[in-house]
Parts: C-alpha cells; structure tokens; sequence
C-alpha cells in the first residue's frame, strides 16, 4: 500500500496527508522538517501545543490514548502516521495502526523493547556480543545489595527496568546510598511496575555520545551524532532534566569512533532485533561512550531532533517512508556540513516545581522575527489570545551556522529577545564541546 502511495499514478506523486503522534519540542521540530517535503499536502499534530499549531492543525488526543488516536486516524483518513514518543510506541500503536491498515513510523511494541525494557536490552546486548557496562538483573533488594558488596566498586548504576519519564537511573556512590536506591525501587515500588526488575551495572566513564539512527529492519543509516546537557544548571550541576540543550555535531563522536561504532554497535543490533523476530524500524538513538552503548532509545531524542533534523538536507519524509517499507538501502540520507545548536528556555524551578501560565513575550507567529533561528515549541499554549507556558522545558531555539561557535552565539542572542517571568536557561551549551574543538 505505501508503494502505491509514493509510486503515485499517471497524474504524478499522490500526495500525503499526514498525522504526528505527540506534542513537544522533538515533534515540532518533526513536524516543521515534514512541512518543507514536496509529498506532504496536509500535516496535523495529537495533541500538539501552542506553538506547532503555527505549523499543523492540532487535535487534543493524549499521545498515550491508542484507542483515540487510531480511532482518530481512521475518521481522518491520515495515509501515514508518525509516533514521537517513547509510550505509544511501548502500548503498540504503529502495530494498531497497521491492523487498521494505516502506515506508521516507528517500531512495533516487539521491537520498543529495546528502550521500553532495559533488561531486554541489556540482554540482547550480552546475546549478541554487543559492547556495554558489565550488569546483572535482580528481583530481590538483598541479592542485588550482595552482588554490589561482592563486586565492591563505586559508583555503581542502578537502573529500573521499565520506562520511568527518564528518573529510573540512579547513580549511587556508595553501599547506604545503593541499599536506599533498592529499597525504593523495589520494596516501595517507586516507579511502580517499572521497577519490579532492576539493572545494577557499572560506571562507566568517558564522553557521551548520542546518535540517532534511521532504521528500516534491515538497513541502518545513522544522522549526525549529537551531545546533550542533561543537568539543570551550569557546569553539570543540579538536577537530571529532560535536556537543556544541544549542539551537533558532537566533536567527540570522530570518523574512528563512528566506524568503531557502525562495526561493533550499529550492524549487531540491526541483526540482533532481526534474529529475535522484532526486526527494527523508525528512529533508533544509541548512547555510546567508550564506544559502548549506555542506552537505546526506540525513538528521536528530544532535544537532540531539535539540532539533529535542522541539519538534515534529505526528504524526512521520504527517508521515514522508507523505514517503513523496508528501502532505506536505496534512499540517500544527507546532512548538511554545518554545526547545530540548542538552547533550552525553562520554567523556573524544572524539573521539580514550577508555574505554568506565564505569558511569553518576543515571538511573533510563535518565530523571533527577523531571526532565521527557529524556536521549538516544548511547553506552550494559547490562553486568551495570548502564548503562555505551559510546562517545564517551553522552548528550544535552534541555530545552524558554518560553525559551531556561531551557531552558539546566534541560538543565544535569539533567545535573548523572548521572555517570560521566573524563566531559566544553561548559560554554558556547547562548552565543553567547543573546548574539545579546540583540543583542551
Ligand atoms: P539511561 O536512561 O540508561 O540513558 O541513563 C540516563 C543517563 O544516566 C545516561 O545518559 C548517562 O549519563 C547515565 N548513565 C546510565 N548508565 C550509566 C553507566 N553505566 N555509567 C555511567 N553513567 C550512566
């Protein structure tokens, strides 16, 4: 069915109607790279937000919602539907989607395992020979505290096995502070059921890398790698957030490293999902460091798309039909020879409390105007006629240049022009990055 989609008929390329599953930062930056394709006639976002409603119509459907949302497909008669987010993928809405004979983007629930389940990944990763930290899975707080005892090496990662909104990782640096981690995870069943299992693994050390991949079951293809800052505040101090920016390129990630990791990584992990039945199709990120792999997410990363997607020159698109029907051998997937770089304007207080509601000031259609920097819009809505936040992380703004150093500056001065009370932001994106650059 996507063949005749995109062969088209006598009179040309049939064109798309398309719908977008999500509504933050990663899918307004998904939807404004899928607007610039020829094929797409007609783009929507589920629920969307505030600010990509300057660029799809938006219908209010919880991404998580699968009944609503194939329901919603169906009525509206989308020929291709992307999933965004990590939960719709793990409830099994591309596989939905396809009992309904609509075409999506993204792994069925099988293959989500691979972020969904960290004991699926961990395993598959021992398997298969794949490289990552040494690990054991444990059910019971007292075995896994005597394995940590026998193995007597601090830090030590503890991990719940299930999705946790990115919380269930902890980084213990001593014996009482791994006994409290296991105790919450699994007697009190903080994360709930995604902490029954748990992953207790070693530090590793070393720069981190994030690369997103295009995968079509068969063919892997990986976009430009990407670094981001994942503490509240300056210097990686603070709290873990969801990302406060992004530069891409990421030095680190050199032709070395990326062929080590397209030999050891990229190929086994293709081969593997296809030898355990679950094939892998749509977005894959890996988080190498050393190279080996820390994490796998089923999915863009957010708010690595936000730099990632703006370097990219190829069809998105094409490039995601393509995953789907198994002929990404055959499609050419460019990047720009360009830097990317993205800051991050947060509510006051995130990632624990904040306010919403606050109005935002210095956009016009949702863009600073006369800026060629493109704002990502995570956490905003439209309140009386106005843009108000309406979340922790609101906006991204995104700048490509020749360099990275100038895309760094652009990004900053853009975001110099928005405000909003109580608003924070990392004054330090992309330092460390530039001081690899130059050597120190
Ligand atoms: P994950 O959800 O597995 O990616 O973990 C979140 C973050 O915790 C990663 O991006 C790393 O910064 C850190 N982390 C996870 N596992 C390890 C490890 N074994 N050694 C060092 N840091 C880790």
């Amino acid at each position: 069915m996507l063949h005749t989609c995109l062969h088209g008929t006598k009179e040309g390329i049939k064109r798309m109607k398309i719908l977008v599953v999500g509504g933050g930062g990663r899918e307004h930056a998904i939807v404004k790279k899928l607007k610039e394709s020829p094929l797409c006639t007609e783009l929507w976002a589920a629920p969307g937000n505030g600010g990509i409603a300057c660029d799809a119509k938006c219908k209010n459907i919880s991404a998580t919602d699968i009944e609503a949302q194939v329901a919603f497909a169906k009525e509206e008669g989308f020929d291709y539907v992307v999933v965004a987010p990590d939960d719709p993928l793990a409830l099994g809405l591309v596989d939905r989607l396809a009992e309904a004979g609509i075409p999506a983007f993204g792994p069925s629930a099988a293959a989500a395992r691979i972020e969904a389940s960290k004991v699926f990944s961990k395993d598959l990763m021992k398997k298969y020979g794949i490289p990552t930290a040494k690990y054991e899975v444990f059910t019971e707080a007292d075995a896994a505290m005597a394995y940590i005892k026998a193995e007597g090496s601090y830090p030590v990662v503890i991990k719940a096995d299930g999705l946790a909104l990115g919380k269930g990782v902890l980084i213990c640096g001593n014996e009482a502070e791994a006994e409290t981690a296991l105790h919450e995870m699994i007697d009190e069943k903080k994360f709930g059921a995604s902490g029954t299992r748990v992953v207790v693994e070693e530090f590793l050390t070393g720069p981190e890398v994030s690369v997103l991949a295009f995968a079509d079951g068969k063919t892997l293809k990986p976009m430009a790698s990407s670094m981001d800052h994942k503490r509240a505040l300056d210097g990686d101090q603070g709290l873990n957030t969801g990302g406060m920016g992004t530069i891409a390129p990421n030095p680190c990630y050199t032709a070395e490293v990326a062929e080590e990791c397209a030999k050891q990584i990229f190929e086994p992990t293709m081969k593997a999902m296809q030898a355990e039945g679950c094939p892998f199709k749509g977005c894959l990120m890996i988080t190498p460091k050393g190279p080996r792999v820390i994490e796998y997410n089923c999915r863009f990363g957010d708010p690595e798309t936000q730099v990632v997607l703006p370097l990219l020159e190829s069809d998105l698109l094409k490039v995601m039909l393509a995953c789907t029907s198994g002929t990404l051998a055959d499609t050419e997937v460019k990047f720009k020879n360009e830097s990317a770089a993205c800051v991050i304007l947060a509510s006051g207080g995130y990632p624990e409390h904040y306010e919403k509601g606050k109005e935002i000031t210095g956009l016009v259609n949702g863009q600073v105007p006369g800026s060629d920097v493109v704002v990502y819009h995570a956490g905003t809505a439209e309140k009386d006629g106005k843009l108000v936040t309406s979340g922790g992380r609101v906006l991204g703004v995104s700048a490509t240049a020749p360099t990275l150093e100038k895309a760094l500056e652009k990004a900053y001065a853009a975001s110099e022009q928005i405000h909003f009370d109580k608003l924070h932001k990392r004054a330090d994106i992309g330092r460390r990055a530039l001081n690899a650059l130059k050597g120190e």
